[in-house]
């Protein structure tokens, strides 16, 4: 249930309300928007009574939330979720730009991507030091000397970390070298992990699962939700289908279906989502265009010796190149790069 406040509410009828709510057994969330005052109440299926809700003093109105996912929705929260990068607020006007290898490889292979994607105009440097591979046989990330690198290319180009965790036990390990705390796509219905990840005050790139549907990426992003942490970004990274000429099918409808839903940033993936550089640039300007909150790409600077995704990386002046296009892009649609 909302509870939505009169807009001349005393902070005290606010406290009251909240105290109240949570005497019943319930959370709270209350979330201060320009005009209303609106408090979530987050508990098990069992409803309150709303007229016994509405006849508290300052309330003007309740509303039942339909959706099964509370913290993550606009009515919840109607104002979107801005996480702090890099001076820039992700989930206001601007476009967030985070792009690196798909894993980190070497000291000279992270800085100098480091440097190019600082220089390029990048919010971000990506690098997976823990890589999820299919294969067993694959390179696996090069681990805590991975997290040392990322944080030493840092330190040289100033750019903040995103770097994926895999397993609830290397969440405070990771946590203590990233800016971005990446949840892959294979690990979106982990639930020890999002509770883990939610246990900490660290932003949250949430990868949708190449088989979920939208409805069960805004639950997986509950779970981090309602474990305290509120920096959540959602990314649409592609989902499978039969389509076999590309890796996945980019889901461009999920931008606008997931904005028309929640409060929370959106990030597209257009490597992941293609497999192929020759079609990164189209898919990171559509998302621009359908309104995405920010792009991670995967660069290198040598794709054809990168240990994993050289095929759908883009060589560093390639990405130079594409930066003032998808700038155009955003300018058309009333953003800023
Ligand atoms: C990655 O970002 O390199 C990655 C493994 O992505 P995903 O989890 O979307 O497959
Ligand atoms: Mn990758």
């Amino acid at each position: 249930m909302i509870i939505v406040m009169k807009q001349n509410t005393t902070p005290e009828q606010l406290k009251h309300i909240v105290s109240w709510v949570e005497d019943q057994g319930y959370g709270t969330h209350v979330s201060q928007g320009e005009e209303r005052t609106i408090v979530g109440v987050i508990g098990d299926e069992r409803p309150l009574d709303p007229t016994q809700v509405e006849r508290l003093d300052g309330v003007e109105r309740t509303l039942t939330i339909l959706a099964p996912y509370k913290l993550a929705s606009l009515d919840m929260q109607p104002e979107p979720t801005r996480v702090p990068l890099n001076g820039m607020s992700v989930g206001d006007n601007r476009v967030a730009l985070i792009a690196g290898p798909c894993s980190v490889e070497s000291r000279e292979q992270i800085l100098e991507t480091a440097h190019a994607v600082k220089e390029a105009g990048g919010t971000a440097l990506r690098g997976g030091a823990y890589k999820p591979r299919t294969s067993p046989y694959s390179f696996q990330g090069m681990g805590l000397a991975g997290l040392e690198l990322l944080a030493e290319a840092r330190e040289a180009s100033g750019l903040p970390i995103v770097t994926e965790v895999m397993a609830p036990e290397q969440v405070s390990l990771v946590a203590q070298y990233a800016n971005v705390l990446q949840i892959g796509a294979r690990n979106m219905q982990n639930y020890n992990l999002l509770k883990a990840v939610g246990g900490t005050n660290t932003p949250v790139l949430l990868k949708r699962g190449m088989m979920n549907t939208m409805e069960e990426l805004l639950m997986s992003a509950e779970y981090i939700l309602s474990c305290g942490n509120n920096k959540v970004m959602l990314c649409e990274r592609g989902i499978r289908t039969f389509e076999t000429y590309t890796r996945n099918t980019f889901d461009v409808n999920a931008i606008p279906a997931l904005k028309a839903r929640t409060h929370l940033p959106i990030i597209a993936d257009p490597s992941h989502a293609t497999g192929h550089w020759e079609y990164v640039e189209s898919a990171a300007l559509a998302a621009v265009a359908a309104g995405a909150d920010g792009l991670i790409i995967e660069v290198h600077p040598h794709p054809e010796e990168a240990v994993s995704d050289g095929l759908q990386s883009l060589k560093l002046d390639r990405f130079a190149e594409l930066v003032p296009r998808l700038r155009a892009v955003a300018e058309a649609v009333g953003r800023t790069l």
